[in-house]
């Protein structure tokens, strides 16, 4: 079963593609991401995993084919296995086409196995540096060992690992062969994301700054042949092919505008707050209508529909004026990257 896609947005894009962050917490405290000493939201605050369900199969109701779990860090939230065996029920009927997640690795061992046998065939994780002292020190609590063990399991288990590196200058910036060799040679895809300013996450713990992508690119072509690949997954990442070892390797840059047009998604906060647009602050208020209404779906319905109908075209070009720092005051920890 296929559902036609109900939800449109204001420029004609169907909104088939919704990321929901199923906790603001996590096990690590990356240095970009998180303050070390985070104050987390109440748990009465967080949906809970029967809401997080029929919230979800709400979307899918209204055409959302795939969705993506992620944080915080999804798989430290208690329980969540129930929620992925839920969504079982959709991949099975055909209407959800995907279910993926984002995760930092750290529970991987735990759960790979669980998550194949829920319907989840691909993840991505989130990995900066292959030195176990430098993983420590972006992540200030994680430990590299515990991550490629993890990587290991969701192989082994037949899930298809992507690998997420944030683009770190003066950090990572002498490893980006030894990753992207190390990526070619497991046969993993490898994804880089520009570092956005969030928050105020304390100077003292900086471990790298901006490194544009467009500069990361000029040096892997140095020693690699690009090719452009026309895909687009209707998000910020754009993509190339190295001949040489046919990996495939992405780039997201957040904040660039150029994705806008093809824009088919939107993201859910462990709230159940709806944001149509990454770059902008504007957001519905769903969990309030969803708990008013226990037994209606109607409202709630009403109430996306409604939040569609307010996606803006694309990032407001005033909004990095308004904020000269350049920082988007949510976390990403909030709105789940
Ligand atoms: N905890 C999971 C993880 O690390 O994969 C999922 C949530 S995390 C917020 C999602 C992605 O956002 C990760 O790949 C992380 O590296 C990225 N991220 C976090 N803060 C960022 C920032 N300031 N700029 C760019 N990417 C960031
Ligand atoms: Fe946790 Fe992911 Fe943020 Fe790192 S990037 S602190 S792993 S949520």
């Amino acid at each position: 079963m296929s559902n036609a896609p109900r939800l449109i947005d204001p420029f004609a894009r169907a909104i088939t593609y919704l990321r929901v962050s199923v906790t603001d917490r996590c096990d690590f405290r990356c240095v970009y991401c998180m303050a070390e000493n985070m104050t987390f939201l109440p748990k009465k605050e967080l949906l809970t995993l029967e809401e997080l369900d029929r919230m979800c199969t709400t979307f899918i109701n209204l055409g959302v084919e795939k969705i993506r779990i992620t944080g915080g860090e999804p798989l430290v939230r208690r329980g969540i296995m129930t929620f992925f065996d839920g969504m079982t029920r959709h991949l099975e009927s055909g209407a959800l086409k995907e279910l993926t997640v984002t995760t930092n690795g750290s529970q991987l061992d735990r759960f790979a196995n669980d998550l194949y046998s829920a319907g989840v065939r691909r993840i991505n994780v989130s990995l900066d540096t292959l030195d176990p002292e430098k993983f420590t020190r972006v992540t200030r609590w994680g430990r590299l060992e515990q991550v490629l063990r993890g990587i290991e399991t969701a192989r082994n288990a037949g899930l298809r690992v992507k690998i997420n590196t944030v683009a770190l200058k003066g950090f990572n910036e002498d490893e980006l062969f030894t990753l992207t060799d190390w990526c070619a040679r497991e046969d993993m895809d490898q994804t880089f994301i520009e570092v956005m300013p969030m928050g105020d996450l304390g100077n003292e713990d900086r471990v790298g700054q901006y490194w544009s992508l467009k500069e990361l690119r000029a040096t892997l072509s140095e020693r690699f042949t690009l090719t452009d690949l026309p895909e687009s997954t209707g998000g910020p990442a754009r993509y190339v092919r190295i001949e040489e070892t046919g990996q495939k390797i992405g780039f997201i840059t957040p904040l660039t505008h150029n994705f806008c047009e093809s824009c088919n998604r939107v993201r859910m906060t462990c709230t159940g707050e709806l944001f149509m647009c990454l770059g902008q602050e504007d957001n519905a208020s769903l969990r309030d209508v969803l708990r008013a209404n226990p037994d209606d779906d109607a409202p709630l319905v009403a109430a996306i529909e409604r939040a569609i109908g307010r996606k803006p075209e694309g990032h407001d070009f005033d909004y990095s004026r308004q904020k000269p720092d350049g920082q988007v005051s949510r976390h990403m920890s909030h709105t789940g990257g």
